[in-house]
């Protein structure tokens, strides 16, 4: 492949988060070049002042593609609970937080507000929702959601993942996110399931 098809196919990734990155990579890796931000020497952190998910994955794509020049890709992700008329949400990793602290709060303090908050509620069901986008520079988009239901335990359970991982029960498996094989969760998970359903639009435009 010549220096020029592979300029058009460079997608950067808004993120630097290596699990991210792998998994764009084997899913939209036929259709793209996807190149990290420390990869590309750009620096893009915009607030996430969306209020779905959508939004705030066009957010991040936007500024991502703005300062790289290129297409750019980004997500946001989080957990929804029913009974908590879908708390924690697009607040999912600050859902610790005081109001107006702009940090993320820590997995523990935002898991131990989950539970104290579900104390009582025999309503355990949640989902996990992924948005995607791909932004370009001349302001197309192409954005698609993803989602993976499960109900949340009242105690942690295994070892692996992030964020509310321990307290997600997938019941198809019998296991939380914390519990399954990465393998397992990369091909269940709502950022798998909202990638294949951009991968799906792409190839339709
Ligand atoms: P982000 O969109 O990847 O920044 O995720 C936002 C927050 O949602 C994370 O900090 C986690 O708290 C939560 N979250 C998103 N996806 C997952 C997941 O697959 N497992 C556990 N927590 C997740």
């Amino acid at each position: 492949m010549n220096t020029l098809n592979n300029m058009e196919k460079i997608l950067i990734v808004a993120s630097n988060n290596k699990n991210k990155i792998r998994e764009i990579k084997q899913i939209l890796g036929d259709i793209f070049t996807p190149v990290s931000l420390s990869e590309a020497g750009i620096t893009s952190d915009p607030e996430e002042t969306g209020k779905t998910f959508a939004e705030n994955a066009v957010i991040k794509a936007e500024a991502a593609s703005k300062a790289a020049n290129a297409p750019a890709i980004a997500d946001d992700s989080g957990l929804c609970v029913y009974a908590l008329n879908g708390e924690p949400g697009v607040y999912s990793a600050r859902y610790a937080c005081k109001d107006g602290e702009h940090e993320n709060a820590s997995d523990d303090k935002n898991n131990e507000k989950l539970i104290r908050k579900m104390d009582g509620i025999t309503d355990r069901r949640a989902v996990f929702v992924s948005a995607v986008a791909i932004v370009w520079p001349d302001g197309k988009k192409v954005v698609a959601e993803g989602r993976c239901p499960g109900v949340i335990t009242h105690d942690p359970r295994g070892s692996n993942g992030f964020g509310y991982d321990p307290y997600f029960l997938v019941e198809e498996y019998g296991k939380t996110f914390a519990e399954l094989d990465g393998e397992i969760k990369n091909k269940i998970s709502h950022r798998a399931h909202a990638l294949a359903e951009l991968r799906k639009k792409l190839t339709e435009i």
